[in-house]
């Protein structure tokens, strides 16, 4: 599934939450994503690529990805006790749901695609269909990609430095 931008989202966020793992930022960034995986597993909802309905409401409605955002900001909250790493996290969740918003129906991959839906069926869906062109889903995807490994690469470049001036400093 090419759903590697949001991979870079999480890459990106290690700038505004530098103590949280990248791992984690990863994760919750591809949380809707994961949690589709796990509903696909059980024959809950289906890939686009696979013709014919209900595909992954539970996933990826936006009504869900609001309620997973939350879920995993209040989770969050309860085992790092830490407000404003749990609205990253959350805001990071709902960053999936938001990029799907703006590429989908990704007509580039998906012929059948019709868009998020609101709510449990496809009766309302939406999307602003930036993937409909082949060129500027792969530019996207791995633009974003790249991006967001420059942006962590300079904050963890940025962090070490700084650890290394407070050492120095310590030491004299
Ligand atoms: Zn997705």
């Amino acid at each position: 599934m090419p759903a590697i931008a949001h991979i870079g989202i999480g890459f990106a966020a290690k700038k505004v939450v530098p103590s949280v793992s990248v791992i984690i930022l990863i994760v919750a960034a591809e949380l809707i994503e994961i949690i589709f995986m796990i509903l696909w597993g059980f024959g809950i909802e289906h890939p686009l690529s696979e013709p014919g309905a209900p595909f992954s409401p539970y996933s990826h409605s936006i009504l869900f990805g609001v309620l997973w955002s939350v879920l995993a900001g209040l989770l969050t909250h309860v085992i790092s006790k830490k407000t404003r790493i749990s609205w990253i996290i959350g805001l990071l969740v709902f960053s999936h749901t938001i990029l799907d918003l703006i590429a989908s129906p990704k007509l580039a991959f998906y012929p059948n695609d019709t868009g998020l839906p609101l709510l449990f069926d496809y009766t309302y869906t939406y999307g602003l269909g930036l993937w409909k062109n082949k060129i500027v889903a792969g530019i996207g995807e791995i633009g974003i990609l790249v991006a967001g490994i420059i942006i962590f690469i300079m904050t963890i470049r940025k962090k070490r430095a700084e650890s290394l001036k407070i050492k120095g400093t310590s030491k004299n």
